[in-house]
């Protein structure tokens, strides 16, 4: 194993890259794991309206590449690798990517959060062009357009609530006949005259593939069986976020949710010298630009640490 780094980075979306760039330019030479499939959400997305700094949006891909260039600029060290494991039971933490293993005496998890899909074809190819799973980032291309949300938990009521400001009109389909939301938000969404429910049903297939915009919606009544096609502008898809935490469970503190859990204001995890930034520590805003806030908090952190006198 060659010598301990300063600080090792998990994971490339705005969180990662933003924590490289900061720890590059304070000499901490850090050493990035940016995944198999570098970039985050963001990768998944076309135009993002709403990162300052770009007047006229800029593609979700771009946007990743920009920020990766940005931080091999200053010489962080990227490696194409999806981290395996780690052990913070140790000094110098180990993280481990297939038979590779890296000593480091901080780690930033910046391994975001994927948001749970429904696992159609069609939604993968329409992602970014009608399908979305981000309300705030796109709600914004279907103003007075139909727009339909799936779920029934809390973060379906809420899309459907904000998209309710924009869009003509915003069904929401449900797999059953009650809501999993909290009261409160069911009440709201049943008050707002611009929502509508459809209750027993799933997305069945997405139209249209070929013209490469969603044009409609096959919904099936699961308890009927039958289909029915509805003209919709734009699918959002809302059924839970997952948060990419499955190699640091049982080394550092999860919520009950198995978000990361960090100390309030802050980016340190249970573990001193390990600090989580953006949507792994996140289930509240999830957006790039937070994302990006928290892996700036992230490195400052870690800078501070290895400058403070306790023995490691
Ligand atoms: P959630 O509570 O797990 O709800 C997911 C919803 O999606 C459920 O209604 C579920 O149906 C449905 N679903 C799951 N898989 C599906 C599939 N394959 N096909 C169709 N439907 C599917 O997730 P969430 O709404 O993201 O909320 C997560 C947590 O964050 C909750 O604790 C929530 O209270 C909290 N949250 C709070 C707020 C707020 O208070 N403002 C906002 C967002 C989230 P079933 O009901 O049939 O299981």
């Amino acid at each position: 194993m060659a010598t301990a780094r300063k600080v090792i980075i998990v994971g490339s979306g705005p969180a990662g890259y933003t924590a490289a760039v900061y720890a590059a330019r304070a000499n901490l030479a850090p050493l990035m794991l940016t995944g198999i499939q570098a970039g985050g959400q963001l990768t998944l997305t076309t135009l993002v309206e709403n990162y300052p700094g770009f007047v006229d949006g800029v593609q979700g891909p771009e946007l990743m590449e920009t920020m990766r260039k940005q931080a091999e600029r200053f010489g962080t060290e990227m490696i194409a690798e999806d981290a395996t494991s780690v052990d913070f039971g140790r000094r110098p933490f180990v993280v481990r990517a297939g038979d590779a293993s890296y000593e480091s005496d901080t780690v930033i998890l910046a391994t975001g959060a994927t948001a749970k899909l429904l696992g159609l074809d069609a939604e993968t190819k329409l992602m970014g062009r009608g399908v979305s799973t981000c309300a705030t980032c796109d709600g914004f291309f279907f103003k007075d357009r139909n727009i339909m949300v799936v779920g029934g938990g809390d973060s379906a009521m809420e899309e459907a609530l904000y998209l309710a400001r924009l869009g003509r009109k915003v069904e929401v389909v449900h797999r059953r006949d009650s809501l999993r939301a909290s009261k409160f938000m069911q009440d709201r969404a049943r008050e707002n005259p611009k929502i509508e429910f459809i209750w027993n049903s799933a997305v069945d297939d997405i139209l249209d593939v070929q013209g490469g915009k969603v044009t409609a919606v096959r919904l099936k009544n699961l308890k009927t069986g039958a289909l029915d096609e509805r003209p919709v502008d734009g699918l959002f898809i809302a059924i839970g976020h997952r948060p990419n935490t499955e190699i640091v469970r049982g080394q550092i503190d999860l919520l009950p949710n198995d978000y990361v859990k960090v100390v309030p204001g802050t980016t340190q995890t249970s573990v001193p010298g390990v600090f989580a930034a953006g949507d792994v520590q996140d289930h509240v805003y999830r957006q790039a630009v937070t994302a990006a806030g928290t892996g700036c908090m992230a490195a400052l952190e870690a800078e501070r640490y290895l400058e403070s006198p306790q023995p490691r």
